[in-house]
């Protein structure tokens, strides 16, 4: 199924992107801080980034992948990463499903940038 992941592909094509994520890990769309609310390119980052799911750090850019995984294993690797990180875990079948339902339309290999409540496609898949 297509998920939403951590990468680097793409990134440096904004002078302000970072990426502290593990390549390919799952990614989920924080909360922004008052720093950046109104303005993705606010000081924090948070605003322009995805937060990884393992390593609890974040990127500027995601891909979408095909993972071997179903909706139920998706939901409860999202709600053990929610309780790692002391956020309220009881949204993370909301969350799962805003998420598939956000890469749903795009192809495999897609990658995507964050502007604080919006995500727009950075780059479409290269074919080899
Ligand atoms: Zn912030």
């Amino acid at each position: 199924m297509k998920i939403l992941t951590a990468t680097a592909t793409a990134q440096g094509r904004r002078h302000n992107d970072f990426n502290y994520c593990i390549e390919g890990e799952l990614v989920w769309i924080g909360l922004v801080c008052a720093t950046d609310r109104r303005n993705p390119d606010g000081g924090c980052g948070c605003g322009r980034a995805f937060a990884g799911m393992s390593s609890h750090r974040a990127t500027t850019t995601a891909m979408i992948r095909d993972v071997a995984t179903d909706r139920r294993r998706y939901v409860s690797a999202l709600r053990a990463s929610l309780e790692a990180q002391r956020w309220p875990a009881a949204g993370a079948d909301d969350l799962a499903d805003g998420l598939m339902q956000l890469v749903g339309d795009w192809p495999v290999g897609t990658v995507v940038e964050r502007r604080l409540d919006e995500v727009r496609v950075r780059d479409w898949p290269r074919h080899a």
